[in-house]
């Protein structure tokens, strides 16, 4: 069986990955907030996670893997969009959550097998809460409860930090019912316009870290092997999340091993919507950028290392990718004979096996593609490598850049407006019977290496290996 060794943010170690249940591997990521589309920031945790979700998969059976990925739907973000919109949180939540699993859909992710949403799991909450009360971690007061740091001497652990650091570093909310400024929230009053549900402390809603800890007990169980997020989330979420955990279950040791992926930058800044170089997903997707581009961008740097989006980066795994998929066209259907679907090449998956090492992953696929021109073998092997990583080698995404045809010259071109130029100009000749123009711009197609397919369906362009834009030109 495949050794896999993960970096633990819990020991700082690089550690050998052993399950405590290899018949059910259990992994927790936080999950989004949903008031907004998902930045691009966001999609780096879920693609970095759904490599480790493929890689456990395949070492101990697709069936032997319960990972669980949340959706915080209850958040003062989410009550001021609803305010500012006039539109009900629920329908904001509902259709959030619809954007985001579209989205991750778009850049090659799985779907978790569970993905709770917080309101779902209030009562809960509360139970957890109480028990908290009950042993002392956590009080009640003027219709807040707060969990007693100095109740958990472990408090910090994981990000090395002691209760003084934390006071001295942090921008902690000062409030008079608080006993340690560092106490922080496990239920809060709500007025009669916040959302909120009956508890033993009054109309309320919880604080945001412990739907986590109440959700990884409901599905996973006290004690689980990983659990995943952005770095950003190590303190004071992850933190607070084991407090909660390890005192609510004493000696359960809640997560066996941590994982944070770093920050996503661009162009080596922070993204941030004042210095306008903020963006979505979806609004890559929209301007053409395919999913599996943002996904082998991703990959490309390792995800304990900031990692930086820029133009350049993405052009090249733009090339790169479809120079690999139109290697597999080429033997489109003796790959497709032969593909298992879960046979990696062993170089990928000792990449992955150590801590993940994406990068060096596409490196060896690099290596794989140079010699699968040569052989069905090969191509297959390729074929499996990009699968394994989440890319999807039948789907040969046309190169499908910019919405008009004026944007079809430089290096990239948009077949689906082409398709509607050409199927415009046929229909027009089979009126007329004159077919001089649907002949005249079938052979610059075809020139420009576009393999042109005329049927009563329609017509359906494809680009092949002899692609030549610049042979576009003839067109305009
Ligand atoms: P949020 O909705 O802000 O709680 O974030 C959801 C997930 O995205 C968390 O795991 C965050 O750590 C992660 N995340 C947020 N911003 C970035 C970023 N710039 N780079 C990488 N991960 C991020
Ligand atoms: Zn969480």
């Amino acid at each position: 069986m495949t050794t896999i060794k993960l970096h633990n943010t819990k020991t700082r170690k690089r550690e050998e990955f052993v399950p405590i249940d290899p018949e059910n591997v259990r992994m927790y990521v936080c999950g989004p907030t949903v008031y907004d589309r998902a930045h691009l920031g966001n999609a780096r945790p879920v693609i970095v996670f759904d490599v480790l979700y493929r890689l456990l998969r395949h070492v101990y059976g697709p069936d032997h893997v319960t990972y669980v990925r949340n959706f915080t739907d209850v958040d003062d973000k989410i009550n001021a969009r609803a305010a500012e919109s006039g539109r009900s949180i629920a329908e904001i939540t509902a259709e959030t959550t619809k954007w985001f699993l579209d989205d991750m859909a778009a850049v090659g992710a799985l779907e978790p097998n569970e993905m709770p949403r917080a309101t779902a799991y209030i009562p809960q909450m509360v139970k957890m809460i109480e028990g908290l009360i009950a042993s002392g971690h956590a009080y009640a007061a003027e219709g807040h409860v707060l969990f007693a740091v100095e109740s958990y001497k472990e408090y910090g652990a994981l990000s090395g930090r002691s209760i003084d650091d934390m006071i001295a570093g942090a921008r902690v909310e000062v409030a008079p019912y608080k006993r340690n400024p560092m106490d922080f929230v496990l239920w809060k009053p709500s007025d009669a316009d916040t959302p909120g549900w009956d508890s033993p402390w009054g109309r309320g809603r919880p604080g945001w870290h412990i739907e986590c800890s109440a959700m990884s007990y409901e599905l996973l169980g006290a004690h689980f092997d990983i659990h995943g997020g952005g770095n950003d989330l190590m303190f004071p979420h992850h933190e607070n999340e084991i407090a909660q955990s390890c005192c609510a279950h004493p000696g359960s040791g809640f997560a066996n091993y941590w994982l944070h992926n770093e920050m996503l930058q661009v162009e080596g800044k922070k993204m941030s919507k004042s210095l306008g170089n903020f963006f979505t997903v979806r609004d890559l997707l929209d301007q053409g950028v395919p999913g599996e581009v943002i996904r082998f961008v991703m990959l490309s740097t390792h995800y304990r290392k900031p990692m930086d989006w820029t133009e350049k980066k993405r052009e090249e795994a733009e090339k790169t990718l479809l120079g690999w998929k139109e290697t597999i066209d080429l033997e489109r259907d003796a790959v497709a004979d032969l593909f298992a679907g879960d046979n990696p090449p062993p170089s990928i998956l000792d990449a992955l096996a150590n801590d993940l090492n994406t990068s060096l992953a596409l490196t060896e696929v690099r290596k794989i593609a140079k010699n699968a021109a040569a052989t069905v073998q090969g191509k297959v092997e390729l074929a499996e490598a990009l699968s394994f990583l989440g890319f999807d080698y039948t789907h040969s995404w046309k190169i499908t850049f910019g919405t008009s045809l004026d944007k079809t010259i430089g290096d990239r071109v948009d077949l689906e407006a082409l398709e509607l130029r050409l199927s415009e100009v046929r229909s027009k000749a089979m009126q007329t019977k004159n077919f001089d123009e649907v002949d005249q711009m079938k052979a610059i197609l075809v020139d420009a290496g576009i393999e042109v397919r005329m049927s009563k369906d329609g017509v359906t362009l494809d680009v092949t290996p002899d692609f030549d834009p610049a042979k576009l030109e003839a067109l305009k």
